[in-house]
């Protein structure tokens, strides 16, 4: 029995392991190979960590083919392949300052094991130099003048890019070097600076090519350009981080310094070695620090996660090598990494994950929102454990299943939104899903409206409108009432105690002191703050009312314009969108509400409690959905009118200044945008248009 179960569960991992494979594989291929990437960097790495895991705990089930085995790929075939005098390794990755602890502990073990004693403190250091997210090139000068130029293919063999990599302006042709040794190698990564990548995009969208995905498969695709003057436009940038002085192989071992090199030019450290690149003619990045240990390394890593954003250039973390190059020659290296350097990437934005159930939220407006129940996942400071599907579209252009992987990030860096799924390694038993044709609060039919994505519940009495509508009104940027929250409310529809907004107003101490976990005193506190919202102005109870399309900034325009109630009940829908700011959709909307016979009931009975409906309603109210957030507006945006897009940013409680630097959030961007999109973009600073920016406020719920 026990037998039989434990030939399942092995058979289950194969099979794991096969699907993680193939689409590992898949992803590698669209990647090295088309320059397409068909996942983000972040999510292959997360799905090469459970390969990598699998395997580790089942060392049996490892394949010479995984891609865990290998660097990179085989090269293409359009150039001629060559074999590298020095095999281009990869690097290995950490994703936290445990795991560069526990690589520490490796290496210093590896070199205890092959010594009898461990190794004194202050004889090594460290050099940080950012991990600039480009494409690794080797390139070889024969007696100081460039003679070949080498992709990394799969660290082996690469492709021979000569005529592409001599267009490369800050790669010299002749070593700034009076008596160059024979053979000279320099490595260094190839990139595409933001600007360029951003141009080239541009051109590509007009011509209707297919866009790259970002600078660094931009930089490879460049790269492996058949012809050279392509190359040449695209103005592709380089770094130098590795010099080889080769001398001649002796019994085919090469030595990687030379005999030939004087004592004083031998370099013996990674820093003499940038040094010296920058002294025969490589451009070599300034951004980079010696650390004597992994305390000083953190603070480097720190500041390069928060100060990358200015650079112009994309780095994906930072690079951290022993100093010592005598130190690094003991510990060579494995079969894809050196022993003695790292990558420390920088926090994903991106996270893998696996949908454990889909629900469906139902919100005051009735709309239901599919939302997929995850394993809990870190992402970007937080634990994720629900992730919105949006609607009906998302959900079948997601094609989403329970059981299934999928990728997920935060959208406007605040809600998680399902970004990918990954059908590939979907288990047999996933189920799939459809929105309910049932409200799954009050079991009514729901509706699809012909011209909207979202399915609605429309049965006025449904709980879960009652409730959205009563949470909304207590709200802070609403009548504020302090001390209700959602859990009461929630308790006290269950109860059927409250069924409308005028309800709460015939709340009793007695009837609060009743219930589960409310004493005397509570009680009548929140029966004093139910009165005490009497006194909100006008402006704040039209806003509480939740008529689709007024969010605060439209109920105080509203409200400004139409003086009282009465006033907007007896407006026709032109007279409202006349209103400066109100569009006709707006418009309609509040007209088709004050005309419901229901809703006029109930502003009658919140007249008869003494509620205010009318008044100059001056209040602005807020939130605090952007608290912190810095915008910046450039163009001509197609509805809101400056002003207007400038309020809703600060009313949600974001700023809005004039010109874009690092300390800029977000950009909302209209037709005709000038240079301030540009900065933007060099800056890698995230770009809304108006539907966009909406989205955003609406998906904040921002009143
Ligand atoms: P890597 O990019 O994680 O790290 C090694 C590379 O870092 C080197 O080859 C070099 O090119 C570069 N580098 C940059 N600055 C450096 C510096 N200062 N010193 C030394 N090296 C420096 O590893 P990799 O093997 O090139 O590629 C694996 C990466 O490729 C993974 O992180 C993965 O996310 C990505 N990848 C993504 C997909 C996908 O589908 N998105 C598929 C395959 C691989």
């Amino acid at each position: 029995m026990n037998a039989g179960r434990e030939i399942i569960a092995v058979a289950s991992i194969k099979t794991q392991i096969q699907d993680l494979r193939q689409l590992l594989q898949r992803a590698s291929y669209a990647y090295y190979v088309l320059d397409q990437p068909i996942m983000e960097d972040a999510v292959y790495d997360q799905f090469y960590r459970q390969l990598q895991d699998l395997e580790a705990e089942h060392p049996n089930l490892v394949t010479t083919d995984s891609p865990t085995q290998r660097v990179g790929e085989q090269p293409a075939t359009q150039f001629s392949s060559v074999q590298h005098q020095v095999p281009l390794y990869s690097l290995e990755n950490a994703f936290n300052l445990a795991e560069m602890q526990a690589w520490q502990d490796r290496w210093q073990r590896y070199w205890t094991s092959n010594h009898d004693h461990s190794l004194p403190e202050q004889t090594w250091d460290y050099v940080c130099e950012l991990k600039i997210d480009g494409s690794a090139i080797a390139l070889t000068y024969e007696n100081g003048l460039l003679a070949r130029g080498v992709t990394r293919g799969d660290g082996m063999r690469g492709e021979e890019i000569t005529q592409n990599i001599r267009t490369i302006r800050s790669i010299p042709l002749r070593l700034n070097w009076d008596q160059p040794p024979p053979i000279v190698e320099v490595r260094g990564e190839a990139l595409l600076p933001l600007a360029a990548f951003h141009r080239i995009n541009q051109e590509r969208e007009q011509a209707g090519e297919q866009l790259f995905a970002n600078p660094r498969n931009a930089a490879a695709g460049t790269l492996r350009q058949l012809d050279a003057r392509i190359v040449a436009q695209r103005q592709l940038d380089f770094f130098a981080y590795t010099l080889y002085v080769l001398s001649e192989p002796r019994d085919g071992q090469l030595g990687l310094f030379s005999s030939d090199l004087t004592a004083s030019q031998q370099p013996t450290s990674q820093s003499d070695c940038l040094e010296q690149l920058q002294q025969i003619g490589f451009r070599v990045n300034p951004n980079r620090q010696r650390c004597p240990d992994l305390e000083q390394v953190q603070a480097y890593y720190d500041r390069w996660s928060t100060e990358r954003k200015t650079l112009p250039y994309m780095t994906d973390g930072v690079v951290v090598k022993l100093n010592p190059l005598l130190l690094q020659a003991e510990l060579g290296f494995t079969q894809k990494f050196p022993r003695w350097a790292i990558a420390w990437k920088y926090e994903p934005e991106q996270a893998v994950t696996e949908v454990l159930n889909i629900s469906v939220n139902v919100g005051r407006t009735g709309a239901l929102t599919p939302v997929a129940e995850l394993r809990p996942v870190e992402l970007a400071g937080t634990t994720v454990a629900r992730a919105t599907l949006h609607n009906r579209d998302r959900l079948a252009e997601l094609d989403i299943h329970i059981g299934d992987k999928v990728a997920i990030h935060k959208a406007g860096e605040i809600i998680p939104e399902v970004l990918q799924v990954f059908a590939e390694l979907r288990p047999a038993d996933a189920q799939q899903f459809e929105m309910p044709s049932h409200c799954p609060e009050c079991a009514q039919p729901v509706v699809q409206p012909a011209n909207e994505a979202v399915t609605r519940c429309v049965n006025p009495v449904c709980p879960a409108i009652v409730r959205g509508g009563i949470i909304h009104w207590v709200s802070r940027d609403a009548l504020d009432i302090d001390g209700v929250g959602e859990k009461l409310v929630r308790q006290w529809v269950d109860q059927q105690l409250v069924q409308s907004v005028a309800d709460l107003y015939q709340l009793t101490i007695e009837q609060l002191a009743s219930l589960d976990r409310m004493g005397q005193k509570s009680a009548s506190k929140i029966v004093a703050a139910i009165a005490h919202s009497k006194q909100r102005p006008w402006s704040r109870v039209l806003y509480g009312l939740g008529i689709r399309h007024v969010g605060s900034v439209n109920a105080q325009l509203l409200s400004e314009y139409f003086t009282s109630v009465d006033r907007l009940i007896e407006a026709s829908p032109a007279a409202i969108a006349a209103v400066h700011g109100i569009g006709p959709e707006i418009a309609q909307s509040v007209y088709e509400w004050l005309q419901t016979t229901s809703h006029q009931d109930l502003v009658e009975k919140l007249r008869a409690i003494g509620l205010q409906l009318v008044g100059e309603g001056k209040s602005a109210p807020t939130s605090t959905a952007l608290a912190g957030k810095v915008f910046v507006l450039t163009g001509t945006l197609p509805t809101l009118k400056r002003d207007q897009a400038k309020q809703l940013v600060q009313r949600a409680g974001g700023k809005v200044t004039n010109s874009v630097s690092k300390k800029t959030d977000f950009v909302i961007v209209g037709a005709e945008a000038g240079s301030k999109l540009e900065t933007a973009q060099t800056l890698g600073i995230p770009c809304l248009s108006e539907p966009e920016f909406l989205a955003l406020l609406q998906q904040l719920e921002v009143p």
